[in-house]
C-alpha cells in the first residue's frame, strides 16, 4: 500500500525525521487555513499524487511542474489553484496522468546539495538495504545505469538493527562531515526506525538535503507498506486513498480476489497465480491479449466467483471471458456453479469459453451442460485459448 507525500511527512514527524514543515489543502477553502500554518516568504506548492516525477510533470493543460517554487504566499495560493483538480502527467503516471485531489504547501529550503536515500526490503539477501547516493534530486535510475559507482548500499542485521558504524559508513559516504554528519546519523536512525516499526516495504527520500545553515531534511517522501502486515497497523490503513487505486482492484480486494486491469479485451478468471499467468501467455500465444490477471485462489466459493465476473464485465473493453480451472483443492462444481449463477445474475451477452480439469470435473461438466446456457467449453487449455482468441476476432 502506498501512502501520500503529505501522510509520509506526518509518519515522519512523529518518528523524528527531520523535514521542512508543511500543511495540506484538499479545497480552495482549505488553501487559506494550510497557509495561515506556514510562515510568510518562500513556499514549496505540490501535487499530491502516488507518483513520482512531479517536478518535471506537465498537466494537461499545459501548466508546467507538479511542484512549484513560489516566492510568496499568495504565489503558493495561485500555484495551488492551478494544480487542485488539474490532472498531472509524469514519467510514472503513463499518458492518461493523475487528478490531483491534495495540494500540500511546505517552506521552500535553501538546497546547499541534494542526495539520494532509500531503505527497503533486499529480497535476495533477506534483509533491509539502505542505499545511498551522493547524486539525490535527479532520476536514481539513470545514476544505477551511467554512474553505479555513486550509488552504494549497507545491508542491515534485522535481529540486531542498525549498528553505529553503519550509520558512520552512510554519512562518510555522503561525504558528511562536522554538524552535518551528526544530523544526518540522526535522520537516518529516526528513518530506520520508522521503517522497521511500520512494516514498510519501502522508504525513499530524493532528495534529501543539507541547507545553508548546516541542517538535513527529508525534502520528498516515498513510502509504501507490507500489505501482508497492514492488519497490525489500523493507524496505516486508514491512510489509504482509494483515488489513487483502480476501482476493480479495490473491489476484488473485497472479496480476497487478486486482480490486476490490463489492456487487453479477453477477462481471464483463473484459480492460481502460475495458472493465471500461463493462461495471458497462452492467449498473447495464440493472437489474443489478455484484459486482467484473476487468480480466485485454491478454495473460491461461489461467491467469488459471482463476484469475480461482475468485476470482470466492469472492464468496458473486455469483449470475451476464458474461465481456465485446474481442480486440485478447488471443486470443478463448484466453479461450475458460480459460473451458472453470475451468468443468469449478469445477463452475459459475451462469448465465454470455460476450461475444466481436475477435481469432480465430470459433475462441473454437467452443470454447465445442463444450465441451458450458451457456454463453449475447451478440450484443453490450448484448444480453450484457441476458441475465446477466435470468438474475439
Ligand atoms: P518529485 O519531482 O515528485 O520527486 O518531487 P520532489 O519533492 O522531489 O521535488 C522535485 C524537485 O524540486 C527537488 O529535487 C528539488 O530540486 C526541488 N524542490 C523541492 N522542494 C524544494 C525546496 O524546498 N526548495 C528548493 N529550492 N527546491 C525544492
Ligand atoms: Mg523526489
Amino acid at each position: 500500500m502506498n501512502i501520500h507525500e503529505y501522510q509520509a511527512k506526518a509518519l515522519f514527524e512523529k518518528f523524528g525525521v527531520p523535514a521542512p514543515k508543511g500543511a495540506a489543502a484538499k479545497t480552495p477553502e482549505d488553501f487559506i487555513n494550510a497557509l495561515a500554518e506556514l510562515p510568510e516568504g518562500p513556499t514549496m506548492v505540490k501535487s499530491q499524487i502516488h507518483a513520482g516525477g512531479r517536478g518535471k510533470g506537465v498537466f494537461t493543460d499545459g501548466y508546467k511542474g507538479g511542484v512549484k517554487f513560489c516566492k510568496t504566499k499568495a504565489e503558493a495560493r495561485e500555484a495551488a489553484t492551478r494544480m487542485l483538480g488539474n490532472t498531472l502527467v509524469t514519467a510514472q503516471t503513463g499518458p492518461a496522468g493523475r487528478k490531483v485531489q491534495t495540494v500540500y504547501f511546505t517552506v521552500a529550503s535553501d538546497i546547499k546539495k541534494e542526495y539520494y536515500l532509500a531503505i527497503l526490503l533486499d529480497r535476495a539477501a533477506s534483509r533491509p538495504v539502505i542505499v545511498a547516493s551522493t547524486e539525490g534530486g535527479v532520476e536514481i535510475e539513470k545514476v544505477a545505469h551511467e554512474t553505479p559507482e555513486k550509488i552504494f548500499k549497507v545491508v542491515i542485521d534485522p535481529a540486531y538493527g542498525i549498528a553505529d558504524f553503519q550509520v558512520r559508513d552512510l554519512v562518510s559516504g555522503l561525504g558528511l562531515a562536522g554538524a552535518e554528519a551528526k544530523n544526518a546519523a540522526r535522520l537516518i536512525r529516526a528513518l530506520y526506525g520508522m521503517y522497521w516499526d511500520t512494516d514498510a516495504a519501502m522508504v525513499e527520500v530524493n532528495p534529501l538535503i543539507t541547507t545553508g545553515s548546516g541542517e538535513v531534511l527529508a525534502l520528498d517522501a516515498k513510502v509504501s507498506f507490507d500489505d501482508n502486515a497492514l492488519f497490525r497497523h489500523p493507524d496505516i490503513v486508514a491512510l489509504r486513498d482509494l483515488n489513487e487505486e483502480d476501482p476493480k482492484e479495490i473491489e476484488a480486494s473485497k472479496h480476497a480476489l487478486s486482480y490486476i486491469a490490463l489492456d487487453g479485451n479477453i477477462a481471464c478468471l483463473v484459480n492460481g497465480a502460475g495458472l493465471a499467468m500461463s493462461t495471458m501467455d497462452i492467449i498473447k500465444y495464440f493472437g489474443g491479449s489478455p484484459a486482467n490477471f484473476l487468480d480466485v485462489g485454491g478454495g473460491a466459493s461461489k461467491g467469488q466467483v459471482v463476484a469475480a465476473f461482475k468485476i470482470i464485465l466492469g472492464d468496458p473493453n473486455v469483449k470475451g471471458i476464458f474461465v481456465n480451472i485446474f481442480g486440485g483443492i478447488m471443486d470443478c462444481n463448484v466453479i461450475a456453479n458460480g459460473i451458472v449463477d453470475a451468468v443468469r445474475e449478469v445477463g452475459l451477452r459475451l462469448p465465454l469459453v470455460v476450461r475444466l480439469e481436475g477435481n469432480n470435473v465430470e459433475a462441473g461438466k454437467a452443470t454447465l451442460a445442463s444450465s441451458g446456457l450458451t457456454i463453449v467449453s475447451g478440450d484443453s487449455m490450448a484448444d480453450a485459448a484457441q476458441k475465446i482468441v477466435k470468438l474475439v476476432a
